[in-house]
């Protein structure tokens, strides 16, 4: 008896736990055979158990407060006031609106006005393009480059003049020939 008991009816504490709030929130259900043998070989389940028990009786004694009899006479004067009141324009309640939101209904308006510039800016540059020969907006990366070709182009000719200077000293000629010109 003792063994077929220890294998069929016979659950853990956590097991007890997880059951304990149906046995005290459904007293009009027989707890189960398991959970009824566990509270009687377990005192600390058991202690729990009725502790719940208490608490729960106690709270179904407690009676909650009624609402003030002229609850429903204020809610209803409140409402005709709010019926009766002046409506707002609809630049008051643009107004109100700006003033008391949070700017989070306002994002996915941003994100489409800021996706139409994109769009707009983009088909402007695709529409430029071709005209021009060449994007009209060059980047960061390609400016530099292009100012250092330039400057490499300035030594160059530098380069050549002096070159050229070189040349005319060693060759007295050319010097003579080129005096007259400057
Ligand atoms: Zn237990």
């Amino acid at each position: 008896m003792s063994f077929k008991k220890n294998n069929l009816t016979t659950i853990d504490c956590k097991d007890f736990g997880a059951e304990l709030m149906d046995i005290v929130l459904t007293p009009e259900l027989a707890p189960s055979v398991a959970a009824v043998a566990h509270m009687k070989a377990c005192p600390p389940c058991a202690e729990e158990y009725i502790s719940f028990q208490q608490t729960f009786s106690l709270l179904d004694t407690w009676i909650a407060p009624e609402p003030t009899p002229y609850f429903n006479q204020k809610l209803a004067v409140l409402m005709r006031e709010e019926q009766a009141a002046p409506r707002m324009g609809w630049f008051e309640s643009l107004a109100t609106r700006l003033r008391f939101n949070t700017g989070r209904n306002f994002r996915p308006a941003m994100v489409g006005a800021l996706s139409l510039a994109l769009v707009i800016g983009g088909g402007s540059l695709l529409v430029v393009a071709p005209n021009v020969g060449h994007s009209p907006e060059a980047s960061a990366a390609v400016r530099d480059l292009q100012i250092f070709d330039r400057n490499e182009q300035a030594f160059q000719q530098l380069d050549e003049l002096q070159d050229d200077d070189d040349g005319s000293q060693l060759n007295p000629d050319s010097s003579q020939n080129s005096a007259p010109t400057t």
